[in-house]
């Protein structure tokens, strides 16, 4: 065990009948969510809201301006636009591995360590919880890190294709200035125009289309993925949603899961969520806070 981590007595697991009588109160404190969450063991199911501390913009958090996320219909259907969405994700996917996890990060990585999850459910790609040391996770939504062969499915590192595009590209980046100015999102996007000229790189196996290995508005979670994080809220006595307004149902589907089996639900979230009508308690406040005192406060028994 890390020597930050908080030493939490695994308890054992208490079923439906459990359940306690909270409702969802604007007054929540992160001490409610303790005094819920003590002596069970819990799926924690995360969102962009974890990842704005280190920088990385959330599609749909209050503060964010409006975007248009590609399609995946788009991505496919386009060779213009496939053309202008590598040359951006060319650009910002440097951003993603230069980014740091937070304490919200550490803090999934605490209670981990302590034996009270079940499981760690992130619609993240980023890679952030796994930087932190998270270990038992599924990325719902796949990650930035891993590029994926459309048609022979083979999959490479982001690293590798950086190579390949960069070979074929040689100027490109030189010619946009400072980068570290270009505004980026989630996904590794950056918003650049002047990207006609790019040439984008076909899967070496097969020349298939290449596609980040991310999950995109319009496809469909690999069931595959879809059954691993299910297992983790089975496991589990409670569901706690952190950093996510689930919004897309890929996510929100696991709220409901564990609301319909009687299982308790905690939000946090700075804004309202889907999940905020089945919440046991919802807490508005930002996930950094809010988990680095709800690992501590359950280290306190
Ligand atoms: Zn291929």
């Amino acid at each position: 065990m890390p020597p930050h981590a908080p030493r939490i007595v695994p308890p054992a697991p208490l079923g439906p009948s459990a359940l306690p009588n909270v409702n969802p109160t604007p007054h929540a404190t992160v001490a409610d969510v303790a005094d819920l969450l003590r002596d069970k063991r819990f799926a924690v199911l995360t969102g962009a809201g974890l990842s704005t501390d280190s920088g990385i913009p959330d599609y749909r958090g209050p503060d964010s301006a409006p975007r248009n996320p590609m399609t995946y219909q788009q991505f496919i259907g386009d060779d213009v636009f496939r053309r202008h969405y590598w040359a951006r994700n060319h650009v910002g996917w440097r951003h993603m591995v230069a980014a740091h996890p937070n304490g919200g990060h550490r803090a999934v990585v605490d209670l981990e360590s302590a034996g009270v999850l079940t499981g760690l459910i992130t619609q993240n790609v980023d890679t952030l919880h796994q930087k932190a040391g998270s270990r038992n996770f599924i990325d719902l939504h796949g990650s930035y890190d891993r590029v994926i062969c459309l048609t022979c499915k083979n999959v490479i590192t982001r690293e590798a294709l950086d190579v390949r595009l960069t070979a074929l590209n040689p100027n490109f980046r030189a010619s946009l200035g400072n980068i570290g100015e270009i505004e980026i999102a989630p996904d590794g996007d950056a918003v650049i125009d002047a990207t006609g000229h790019f040439r984008i790189a076909n899967c070496e196996l097969c020349d298939g289309l290449l596609k980040p290995d991310i999950v995109y508005f319009g496809e469909t979670v690999p069931k595959a993925w879809v059954e691993v994080a299910y297992a983790m809220v089975d496991d589990a006595d409670a569901l706690l949603v952190a950093g996510s307004s689930l919004t897309v149902h890929s996510g929100l589907r696991f709220a409901r899961y564990a609301n319909k089996h009687g299982k308790p639900v905690v939000v946090i979230n700075t804004g309202p969520t889907r999940a905020d009508d089945l919440a046991t308690i919802k807490l508005d406040a930002g996930t950094t806070p809010a988990l680095t005192e709800l690992a501590a406060n359950l280290s306190q028994q």
